[in-house]
């Protein structure tokens, strides 16, 4: 049987131009759009989706897990706090049966170590709201939003993408480009664009949902591989890999599949009217697949220092740790205008355990747009050409910390 078919050549109308296009509306990619437009370059953001923010809106994750390193001190700042603080802006008292809480006292001006060190900044969030709050946020910075567009692949010069091509209503047309920033949350323009990508097979089965039960809405947070006291559950069954179209199907049909027999369970056990209200509209994949940098980030790396670095992030898992997150593990090895921000920069292990979460995401979208922003407006051949020094003066000065001293367990 015939396995492959030649797609006829056909020139593609060209839909924009813009110093930096970055694919991927979700909390990586709106602060990659948000830092390059600020820098001062025309941007155009790409969702595949019909909203903002990626698993932290429409997949119903609403935990913004912390800036601090749970010593008391805050590691990350710039736009991961900005966006932490609108994500609560309408928040005023904890609502415990959708897990929203706001920004601890502690955490507020006047705020003193000793009450830092006992809870970390972190809050938890409405997601609707807060997608409405970001779209409204790119917009007031003359960021161009393409909803239901999505990028299929890039045309190369040499080592750099001149356009990348995607498709929505219009058909399938071409994007002009100096730089590249890949938000996608699986790497996708990396693979497109021939970077050695690196995928993971270990997903299970999950998805947070919405639900009224005996009249009250309420959060579910949905991991099959713990049972429903939070003990890992023998029933997990198997793993998922997001790269792959038919393991995407397999997990969704799966998934919703556990969330309807979840509630049905639920439903005869207490003896309660349950029906469900907001499912997860995106896979909720952990990791799917990252770049593999010049550098890739390790548990190993905690406490290190790179000269490079432009952002820093603690451990939401544990107090203590703090990374750097260098250029190096978000700037493409095989071509010289893409870079990565969020889930799918080049970290390994546990260390993509801690680059994966939103405040994470924000703080390597935050860099990588600043740094694309930087190579289109100053027309350099790569980002091995930037200036970090200077980067790292302009990202300070917008609250970013990129600060030595961080890294001291005091
Ligand atoms: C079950 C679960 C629980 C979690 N719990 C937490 C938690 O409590 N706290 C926390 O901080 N983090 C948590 N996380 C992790 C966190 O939510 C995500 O890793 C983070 O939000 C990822 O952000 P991102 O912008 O990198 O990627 P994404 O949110 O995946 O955004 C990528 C965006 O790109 C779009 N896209 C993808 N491909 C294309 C394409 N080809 N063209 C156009 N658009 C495209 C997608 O539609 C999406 O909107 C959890 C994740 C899961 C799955």
């Amino acid at each position: 049987m015939q396995t492959t078919i030649t797609e006829q050549s056909r020139e593609l109308p060209i839909s924009g131009d813009y110093d930096v296009v970055v694919a991927g509306g979700g909390i990586a990619g709106v602060a990659a759009a948000l830092a390059a437009a600020r820098a001062g370059a025309s941007v155009c953001l790409l969702e595949k989706a019909c909203a903002l923010g990626g698993l932290a809106t429409i997949g119903n994750i609403i935990v913004y897990l912390p800036l601090c390193d749970g010593l008391g001190h805050q590691v990350s700042g710039g736009i991961c706090e900005e966006l932490l603080k609108l994500s609560v802006s309408d928040i005023t008292e904890p609502l415990p049966n959708l897990h929203i809480k706001p920004i601890p006292e502690a955490w507020q001006k006047g705020g003193n170590l000793e009450e830092r060190r006992n809870v970390r900044y972190r809050a938890n969030y409405n997601p609707i709201t807060f997608s409405y709050k970001l779209e409204r946020l790119l917009l007031k910075n003359k960021v161009k939003i393409f909803f239901d567009s999505r990028f299929c692949t890039v045309i190369k010069e040499q080592n750099r993408i001149v356009a990348v091509v995607i498709e929505n209503q219009d058909g399938r047309t071409a994007l002009r480009c100096q730089a590249v920033v890949d938000a996608s949350g699986s790497a996708d323009v990396c693979y497109q664009a021939g970077e050695k990508t690196v995928s993971l097979s270990s997903n299970v089965l999950c998805g947070w949902f919405y639900y009224v039960e005996n009249g009250e809405v309420r959060l579910c947070t949905m991991t099959k591989s713990l049972d429903m006291n939070g003990r890992r559950n023998p029933a997990a069954g198997r793993n998922y890999r997001g790269d792959r179209s038919s393991e995407v199907n397999d997990f969704l049909l799966n998934s919703r599949k556990m969330m309807m027999d979840t509630m049905a369970q639920r439903s005869q056990e207490n003896n309660s009217q349950i029906y469900p209200i907001l499912a997860p509209q995106m896979p909720s994949f952990r990791m799917i697949r990252r770049l593999a940098g010049r550098h890739t980030l390790r548990e190993s790396d905690d406490r290190r220092w790179f000269e490079d670095t432009l952002g820093m992030t603690g451990d939401w898992r544990l107090s203590g740790p703090v990374y750097c997150l260098p250029l190096s593990i978000l700037a493409g090895v095989r071509n010289h205008n893409l870079i990565t921000a969020g889930r799918c920069i080049s970290s390994a292990g546990r260390a993509w355990d801690v680059t994966r979460v939103i405040p994470t995401c924000a703080v390597s979208g935050e860099a990588a747009g600043a740094a694309a922003a930087f190579l289109a407006l100053d027309k350099l051949p790569s980002f091995q050409d930037l200036d970090c020094r200077s980067l790292q003066t302009y990202l300070r000065r917008r609250r970013v910390i990129i600060d030595r001293k961080r890294l001291q367990n005091i």
